[in-house]
């Protein structure tokens, strides 16, 4: 099997960065990353790491980084293999990584840490989710202040798509300038340079570009996606989730999960009572030919729609138009979606919203229950929550 080499050239005080992967025979690869301002780089090549792991895990036996990595990111990114093999055992190998140097971790706790944050921002729920509960407006325990947000242009919108990149930057520096927290814009040919299954990928995606900033936050946050209790209905590995995002963690800088002690519904819920103006400016769904505005219609858009209303807030506070049955029809039922439309009907049932199409859904989502129940014990107790709220639509 090859051996893959890694460099880089450029540096985070100028302009950005460039990630080359070489090796004998094959064709050698370049990662373009600029940032919007420079920053200190690194003293690690960490996110690099990170960077490039799953096109490593798929191509290489043997990657010779040139460069440092922390002790900490050298171990966890041995784990962090370990768990994407156990995953995907056809996709993904073993690869034996040989760094230039691995700085013990003893020598990054000579020096005093400091107490920022900074979040990935994607402009949706989650993110926007992320950013208000920290400083304190959920307790989460964390002493790291969240004082910068980082939006990437390359991940959710191509780099190709000038416009609407722009428009979505506009739309989320209101929402950081509001929170007073500072928006960072990161430039990268990743998805292009080293097409993987993105599915997978994103969440080392989102550390290593993180990592650009380890000199001014300490903590880099991913907001989640899937709460705790549904995290085993995802019926495929997913990139970012409690389990592996903390496995790109390095010395430098940590990486945390965030937030997924709630489902979507309930921070859409408790972004319409707490911070409705950030919401109105939600961008969550990338259906529409306008990637800078939400459709409306699709799974993503009803759900939000249904939350809202399970919340007892008006649609209105996100969407120009009234919810109609047909959108609700057009939902689909299948062990994919169940995890998304559980937390709906938990919400309403909290909040005591019974209205017709509470039982509409409920009524599609029975058949899939004693599946599951059987199936996968752990989210039994979602289910029999679910069985004493829809006791009469239960098969007998
Ligand atoms: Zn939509």
């Amino acid at each position: 099997m090859k051996t893959l080499t890694l460099d880089v050239e450029g540096s985070l005080s100028g302009k950005g960065q460039t990630l080359i992967l070489h090796g004998d025979g094959v064709q050698t690869i370049r990662v373009l990353t600029e940032i919007s301002a420079p920053v200190e780089d690194p003293k690690t090549l960490d996110g690099p790491l990170c960077n490039v792991i799953f096109h490593a895990m798929r191509h290489c036996s043997k990657l010779k980084v040139k460069g440092p990595i922390s002790e900490k990111l050298f171990r966890n990114i041995a784990l962090f293999q370990e768990a994407w093999h156990c995953y995907c055992p056809d996709d993904y190998q073993f690869v034996d990584i040989e760094a230039a140097d691995v700085i013990p971790s003893e020598n990054f706790s000579m020096t005093p840490h400091n107490k920022n944050a900074i979040q990935t921002f994607s402009g949706g729920v989650d993110s926007i989710f992320t950013l208000f509960r920290h400083p304190g407006a959920i307790d989460s325990g964390s002493a790291e202040t969240t004082r910068s947000a980082l939006l990437v242009h390359g991940f959710d919108v191509p780099l190709s798509n000038q416009t609407d990149f722009d428009n979505l930057r506009k739309r989320i520096e209101k929402i950081t300038d509001s929170a007073d927290v500072a928006l960072h814009v990161v430039r990268t040919s990743l998805r292009e340079s080293l097409p993987t299954n993105w599915n997978h990928s994103h969440g080392a995606a989102l550390a290593s570009v993180l990592h650009l900033y380890s000199q001014s936050s300490r903590v880099g946050r991913i907001a989640g996606s899937d709460p705790y209790n549904y995290v085993s209905f995802v019926p495929h590995p997913w990139g970012s989730s409690p389990a592996t995002d903390y496995l790109t963690s390095g010395d430098e800088m940590e990486i945390v999960h965030d937030g997924a002690g709630y489902s979507r519904p309930q921070k859409v819920a408790f972004l319409a009572d707490r911070w409705p103006e950030a919401l109105r400016l939600a961008q969550f769904c990338w259906r529409g030919k306008d990637r800078s505005a939400n459709c409306g219609n699709c799974d993503k858009c009803v759900q939000t729609r249904l939350s809202l209303l399970a919340a007892g807030h008006g649609e209105n506070i996100i969407f120009g138009s009234q919810l109609e049955p047909k959108m609700i029809d057009r939902l689909k039922f299948n062990e994919e979606t169940l995890g998304d439309i559980l937390p709906l009907l938990d919400l309403a049932r909290a909040n005591g919203c019974d209205a017709p199409w509470v039982h509409r859904i409920a009524e599609q989502v029975s058949p899939f229950l004693p599946v599951m129940y059987k199936s996968n014990r752990s989210i039994g107790r979602s289910i029999r929550y679910f069985k004493a709220a829809f006791r009469e639509l239960m098969p007998r």
